[in-house]
């Protein structure tokens, strides 16, 4: 290893296989072992896409799939976060709206161009043919507070926002009819949980309200589709489990007075022989510790990434 230690996604290369999974008439999932994952919704008379891929090239793979089983319009893309991963490819669907919290407007008015300049610096691979993303930041045409209805002809969509989690704005879909839920970032499964713009003090509550649903099954933001009740009963269980151990870890380590550094050492040993296992657990444990340890003393809300104190927080962890 290098004396000076590159983010650990810079590393990771290997293409993911993708899976397009049909969980009902009306729904599908397109998964990539771990990498993001898109939802699809096929109503009566239009295709609602909920998050769009890191870019417009890999948006298109997301639209052949699409076109293999309806030629109905895709007239919705939802935007479950602001996260570049997510939202960057939206220019390809070519979507009559763009759907996001008002929360999540906000992130994007605020962070979002630097939110791009790190997401992009310290996942590279995520971003395949970053050229075709457009200049400029994906701006909803529709936004909402709490909850909203969309009727695609007879299938009830609902969009809602159940608390904060892994960011303030965060929405999740919801086929009643169906009790399909398209969670986003606040679930994952088989991969580590980011949480550098999360409210851990939040997330286990509202990941409560997504269990109250009691969805049938669900599409995580990473991880293959949850297919049973007791598939998603693991997939919520293990991310509340994940965000309370590194949380209290880090809640420990502050009441002890000990630095980032040694909180940092301290949560990667309680947390690493439980979850050391789960996909990207060493690219997002530092952003998470920082930010547990920021909630933890000082920072009610997330401060903002920029690509240098990504750079900075990197060296001073694992440099
Ligand atoms: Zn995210």
């Amino acid at each position: 290893m290098s004396s000076t230690k590159a983010f650990a996604s810079q590393a990771d290369l290997q293409d993911k296989k993708v899976s397009f999974t049909k969980l009902s008439d009306h729904a599908y999932a397109y998964t990539a072992e771990g990498d993001p994952n898109t939802g699809v919704i096929v109503g009566d008379d239009a295709v609602m896409v909920v998050d769009t891929q890191a870019t417009p090239v890999m948006a298109e793979d997301v639209i052949r799939r699409i076109r293999e089983i309806t030629d109905k319009p895709i007239r919705y893309v939802v935007l479950s976060h602001y996260h570049a991963v997510r939202v960057l490819g939206a220019a390809a669907y070519r979507a009559e709206h763009v759907i996001a919290s008002e929360d999540t407007l906000a992130l994007i008015r605020e962070r979002g161009e630097q939110d791009k300049a790190s997401e992009i610096g310290r996942f590279p691979r995520l971003f395949r043919n970053v050229e075709s993303v457009p200049p400029g930041l994906t701006w909803p045409t529709i936004t909402f507070s709490g909850k909203m209805t969309i009727w695609l002809g007879k299938l009830e969509v609902q969009l809602l926002q159940l608390g904060r989690g892994h960011t303030k704005g965060d929405t999740v879909v919801w086929l009643p009819a169906e009790r399909i839920l398209f969670s986003g970032d606040l679930v994952e499964y088989g991969a580590t949980p980011y949480a550098g713009d999360a409210y851990f003090g939040d997330w286990p509550q509202t990941l409560d309200r997504l269990a109250a649903l009691k969805p049938a099954k669900l599409v995580p933001g990473r991880g293959a589709a949850l297919e049973n009740e007791a598939q998603v009963a693991a997939g919520l269980a293990g991310t509340r489990s994940f965000i309370a151990d590194v949380f209290a870890s880090v809640q420990a380590s502050a009441a002890a007075g000990r630095d980032l550094k040694a909180a940092y050492r301290a949560a990667l040993d309680a947390v690493r022989p439980k979850y050391g296992h789960w996909v990207i657990f060493d690219h997002c444990m530092p952003f998470d510790v920082s930010r547990a340890y920021d909630e933890a003393t000082a920072h009610r809300d997330p401060r903002i990434w920029t690509a240098e104190r990504d750079i900075e927080m990197w060296k001073a962890l694992e440099g």
